[in-house]
């Protein structure tokens, strides 16, 4: 049995514009900052990046938070 790599994305909360880290095949996930619900398909979340595994999307997340620390 292969191990299911999960796919993660990292989005943009429309709303509080908080990046987070999902697994893609989510329907509908909640912000973990103002807890608004955001609906993967049909919605204008933006998505980011897309990674093969939960490792590499926190290190891409972690980068493009440093970014936008940094542009403030
Ligand atoms: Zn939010």
């Amino acid at each position: 049995m292969k191990p299911i790599q999960k796919r993660c994305a990292i989005i943009q909360c429309p709303r509080c514009e908080y990046l987070q880290l999902i697994y893609l095949d989510t329907k509908s996930h909640r912000c973990v900052f103002c807890e608004s619900t955001i609906k993967m398909k049909g919605s204008r979340v933006k998505i980011l990046h897309i990674s093969k595994s939960p490792r590499d999307a926190s290190m891409v997340l972690m980068k493009l938070k440093q970014e936008k620390a940094r542009s403030k």
